[in-house]
């Protein structure tokens, strides 16, 4: 069998024969572990007839990975250095396919229509570039792709926010946007030695399945997501304090009062202890009051 790109070895050789040095700024960490790429590939279940959309493809550790156990696959690569590396890396693979561009820049959906077929299992599987993690997963979901799931490294902080409970000190607006699109869970826990170079993170792979329905349904998604945001805005205040400070008028303090106790939440808890249906319940009835 042939031997892997990601081994310390094969890593070594490709980036000194490409003369290849690590941009920061694009959170350039690469795997060099096989018991982990085995690991973020088995997560998203995938089958041979499975098509996966990868970000960051990297010199190829993760793809070659993906493309063993797929159909198809897409890599959205920003740096421009690593296509001709990749075209060597992935010449094995040629239902792998590297595009050249910021994926937070591409119409990901022309692209599944391009590249896969119509109905086909689909999941995106990455490493991810820790400078862009929230962005690009917030993208993926806002973007309402057809895709099963996404199976992703991240910073350890972030997954912990992502799959975290109401009341708890990682609860925040990101884990109720993440949680309204799709079920968080944390698979495995990574150290920094398996990557080059060592990030100064730890860091963790974690599953997003996405919901066939949004957790709750709401009147208006971005006015749900406006009243999570102004209830954390500052955490240590009270729900009363932040939202009358952010998002409900002086004069209106009387309804605001009226509808929080017809909803049977106290304005003295924190935006942390509210639950994504209180937060749908409560963004409903503040609708005609703000908007
Ligand atoms: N997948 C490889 C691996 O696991 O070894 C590399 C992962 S590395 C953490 C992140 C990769 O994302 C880098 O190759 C980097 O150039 C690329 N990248 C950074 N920002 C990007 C963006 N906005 N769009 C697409 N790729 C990006």
């Amino acid at each position: 069998m042939r031997k892997d790109i990601s081994t310390p070895q094969s890593t070594k050789a490709i980036l000194e024969k490409h003369g290849f040095t690590f941009k920061k700024s694009l959170g350039q960490n690469f795997l060099i572990d096989r018991n982990i790429l085995n690991n973020i590939v088995n997560a998203a279940d995938l089958t041979e007839d499975s098509g996966v959309i990868e970000i960051g493809p990297g010199i190829g550790a993760l793809t070659e990975f993906i493309a063993r156990a797929s159909k198809k696959a897409v890599a959205f690569e920003i740096d421009q250095r690593l296509l001709p590396i990749l075209k060597e890396t992935l010449a094995p693979y040629p239902h792998v396919e590297v595009i050249h561009s910021d994926v937070l820049k591409a119409d990901i959906h022309q692209v599944i229509r391009e590249h896969f077929e119509e109905g086909q299992d689909l999941m995106v599987v990455a490493n991810l570039p820790y400078y862009v993690t929230t962005p690009i997963i917030m993208k993926l979901l806002q973007d309402k792709l057809p895709i099963r799931g996404i199976v992703c490294m991240i910073q350890k902080e972030v997954a912990d926010r992502l799959a975290a409970s109401p009341g708890t000190k990682d609860y925040n607006s990101l884990s109720i946007a993440i949680q309204y699109y799709a079920t968080a869970e944390t698979m495995i826990k990574v150290p920094k030695t398996v990557f080059v170079p060592a990030p100064n993170v730890d860091s963790s792979v974690i599953k997003l399945t996405i919901r066939k329905e949004p957790a709750v349904n709401v009147k208006d998604e971005e006015f749900f997501f406006e009243v999570v945001r102004s209830s954390f805005a500052q955490r240590r205040k009270t729900l009363w304090n932040n939202l009358t400070s952010q998002l409900v008028s002086k004069e209106k303090k009387d309804e605001l009062l009226s509808i929080l106790e017809k909803l049977d939440i106290d304005p003295k808890r924190r935006g942390e202890t509210l639950t994504i249906e209180e937060f749908g319940k409560l963004a409903d009835s503040l609708l005609p009051l703000v908007k």
